[in-house]
Formats: structure tokens, sequence, C-alpha cells
């Protein structure tokens, strides 16, 4: 792998791109934001003075954009046009099933290889190193793909076809949008049942309703110390970043007939969190709405 280009600087891409140069490769980063890529700059990367001119060259195109409507545009006007013959192309961001399926086809078009890739384990795993990855892509391209990515991560596991690791990243955060609500509305109980919330931690954690929200992710403050609740609820998985992944849960849910009555819930109560003044703040802090405090 001699020259990645590296595009999307943000939150995430930046500790990514950060943990490819450390594996000793060479990292052309670019982001619209001058500020991403100066910091780019300062951890190793190579500045590129646009998308085109990133890749270039390049074995490897990798990118960490927002949304889906960025990651199209992206590819279709900049990386597919200009990127070298053979180049593999990796898109991390969380994005639609649609649209990973639709950038996948034009690469493969043109003659590339392609995966949708998104992570888990947010911030302090991207910097860590340490994000599990859902991998959509043909079989045959997984070995390298996994090789490509491994400097970024803990675990990475194909999930199927193009498009099936946009669908697991999307049902897995589904999963987690609820799994916190309950874990927060059962704090919320057990503080007006005049439980103490280091008991009902205690007890939970070694009970049947034990879960990740809960024992890596406590939304009480003082009970897991890495957790956000002890920040302010600063840093971590903002509520609107929550938020866009349950309105691409429930579209692709009315896209396929699936039944999700407790997904729909849950993107109706963070929604309210966002309007209240919440979006950008860790979506554990959805505790502080239940008990009355926002
Ligand atoms: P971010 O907004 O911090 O970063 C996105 C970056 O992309 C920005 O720096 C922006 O300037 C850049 N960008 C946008 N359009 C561009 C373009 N056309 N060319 C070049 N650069 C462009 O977002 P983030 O928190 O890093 O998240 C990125 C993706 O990762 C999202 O899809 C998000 O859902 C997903 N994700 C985030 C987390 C998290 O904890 N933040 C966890 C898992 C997955």
């Amino acid at each position: 792998m001699s020259r990645i280009a590296f595009i999307g600087l943000g939150n995430m891409g930046a500790g990514m791109a950060a943990n490819q140069v450390k594996a000793g490769r060479d990292v052309a980063a670019f982001d619209l934001s001058q500020l991403a890529v100066a910091r780019a700059i300062a951890s190793g990367c190579s500045s590129a003075n646009s998308a085109e001119d990133a890749v270039r060259g390049a074995d490897l195109v990798i990118t960490m954009l927002p949304a889906g409507p960025h990651v199209r545009s992206l590819y279709s006007e900049h990386v597919i046009p200009n990127a070298k013959h053979g180049a593999l192309l990796i898109d991390c961001s969380t994005i639609d099933v649609e649209s990973a399926r639709a950038v996948a086809k034009e690469a493969k078009a043109a003659g590339f290889r392609f995966a949708d890739a998104p992570v888990s384990g947010g911030t302090a795993g991207a910097d860590a190193g340490t994000l599990a990855f859902m991998v959509g892509c043909d079989e045959a391209d997984f070995p390298e793909i996994e090789s490509a990515i491994s400097p970024m991560s803990r675990v990475t596991i194909r999930a199927g076809d193009h498009g099936a690791g946009q669908a697991a990243k999307i049902c897995n955060n589904m999963l987690l949008g609820i799994s916190m609500l309950g874990v927060c509305e059962a704090f919320a109980l057990a503080e007006k049942l005049d439980l103490a919330p280091e008991k009902f931690f205690e007890i939970a954690s070694k009970s049947s309703g034990q879960c990740w929200s809960l024992t890596s992710y406590a939304p009480w403050p003082g009970l897991v110390e890495t957790a956000p609740s002890n920040r302010n609820y600063e840093g971590g998985f903002a509520t609107a970043m929550m938020l866009k992944d349950l309105k691409l849960a429930q579209e692709a849910a009315a896209k396929s007939g699936a039944s999700t009555p407790l997904g729909a819930q849950a993107e109706a109560i963070y929604a309210l969190h966002e309007r209240l003044g919440s979006g950008g703040r860790d979506f554990s802090s959805i505790l502080q709405m239940l008990r009355g405090e926002i």
C-alpha cells in the first residue's frame, strides 16, 4: 500500500488518517476545511490541494464524510474520474444503503474495487485505532480491504455484498439508540423509587438488563470513568449523529417494509432532545431530558 488518499478529516477522519501514518503509510490528505487539513499535516500527512490532487497516484482512497449526498458527489465528480487505474476505494462514512450501492456500481463500472466500510467505536476508537469495521464488498476483495483498514481497526467483519456494511451499521445504531433510551428510563425510574443509582448500576450490570449502553457508556455520571456523562456529555457521539442514523433506519424500514416501532419512537425522542438544544452533545445526555433537567 504505497500511497493513500484520505478525504474527510473531521472528528473521525483525523485520528484514522493519523493511524495510517503511524503504520508507515504515505497519506495525502484533503478536506474542505483548512483547519482539518492543518491538523492532518501536524499528524504527518501531506497536504493535497484538491480531491483530484489527493487521488491521483494513490493506490488506496479512503473517505470519511458526513452523509450520502457528500459521498455520491465526491465519488462521481472527483474520485472516479481521477483515481489511478486499479485503485481500491473504501468509504467509511455512515450513509444510506442505496447511496452505497449506487457508488459501488459506478465505481465497478469504471474498473475500481469499492467497499462500504462504516465504523463503530466513536472518536476514541478512531484516535486509538480500535474501530470495528463492517464491510460490504466483493468477497474476493476482502483480504486486501482488511489489510488496508488494519491500522485503524480492532475488528473487521465482512457483512456481505455492497451496501451490507451500511445495513449492519444502521441496524446496530438503531439498537444502540433504543438501548440507551431504555437504560436512561431505568435510571430515571430508579431515582423516583429512591433506589441509589450506584446500587441500581451494580445490580443491573450483573443482571439481565446488562448491555453496552449501561456498562461501557453509563449515562449517569460517576459510574464509568470513560463515559461522556463524566464530561458533561461533551465529545462522544453527538445526538444529531444518532438522529441521522435513526432517520436512515426509519427510511430503510419504510422502503423494505420492516416493522420498527421502537426505532420510530427513538427517532421522535432524540429529535425532541435535539430541538431542546442538545444536538451537539453526546446522545446519552438524553438522561437529562428524561429527568426534567432540560
Ligand atoms: P465531521 O463533520 O467531523 O467530519 C466530516 C468532514 O468531512 C469535515 O471535516 C468536512 O469538512 C469534510 N467534508 C465534507 N464534504 C467534503 C468534501 N466534498 N471534500 C472533502 N471534505 C469534505 O464528521 P465525523 O464525526 O468525522 O463523522 C464522519 C462520518 O462518520 C459520518 O458519516 C458519521 O455518521 C460517521 N461516524 C461518526 C462517529 C462519531 O462518533 N463522530 C462514529 C461512527 C461513525
